[in-house]
């Protein structure tokens, strides 16, 4: 199969976007979040989890410790036994109250606005500050690859990348810059309806004729996770 060239690809990768946006527009955080720090937290309470169940913690949480200054004082333990619904919940407690004393600390009580900043802050890597970045100050830096993303785009030809970290590089590449924005949340959205990690129900999309794997069906030539066998 010849290799596609970049000019391809970005076309590409650019149609897929519009369509993504026309199909899914734009849709707020299903996270509850009034603060920039609210959201710092939510987002990394998502992590392996659904959004539904973040939210069904948070009030507590946020009317315990909403502030950083207040989260900073707690008891890793006492922020454990609140969040003690969640998946890895012993882990996201060191990082609530490691991420509200680094801003404490470091950053004057004000959750920083830059992704260099944010990603200093224990347990927040570039998919938490892309997330954070955009939606709680409107500022684009990146695209948040999580695992529909990351599948999509390998699905879609756009990256052969080991990592999501690997696979931001490839997007940002050949997505322009105004349409970074909505990936996250309209990848998302098709990756749980159509692009699933199961099979991807490749006859009900509309994007099939931007994507390599259209003509491939499951159990004929697609693997279980709708890759080319
Ligand atoms: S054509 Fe199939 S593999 Fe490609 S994006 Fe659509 S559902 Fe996913």
């Amino acid at each position: 199969m010849p290799r596609e060239s970049k000019k391809s690809k970005v076309a590409r990768a650019t149609e897929f976007c519009h369509r993504m946006g026309e199909l899914y527009g734009a849709e707020p955080s299903a996270l509850d979040w009034h603060t920039p720090f609210e959201l710092v937290i939510a987002v990394l309470l998502s992590a392996q989890t659904t959004d539904v169940a973040v939210n069904a913690v948070t009030p507590e949480l946020f009317a315990r410790w909403g502030e950083p200054a207040s989260m900073a004082t707690a008891e890793v333990a006492e922020v454990a036994e609140v969040i003690h619904r969640l998946g890895f919940y012993r882990t996201k407690s060191q990082h609530c109250v490691g991420c509200a004393r680094m801003i404490m600390t470091e950053f004057g009580g004000e959750v920083p606005r830059t992704m260099d900043e944010l990603t200093k802050l224990p347990g927040v890597g570039r998919k938490t500050a892309n997330i954070v970045l955009n939606k709680a100050f409107g500022v684009v830096e990146g695209i948040a690859v999580d695992t529909h993303v990351y599948r999509i785009a390998q699905r879609m030809g756009l990256t052969t990348a080991k990592t999501p970290l690997e696979a931001e590089k490839d997007l940002l590449a050949v997505i322009p810059r105004e349409l970074w924005d909505g990936v996250n949340s309209q990848w998302i959205r098709h990756g749980r309806a159509i692009c699933t990690a199961r099979v991807a129900k490749c006859a009900e999309c509309p994007c099939a004729d931007l994507c390599p794997q259209r003509p491939v069906r499951y159990g004929a030539g697609q693997d279980r996770k709708g890759h080319r066998k």
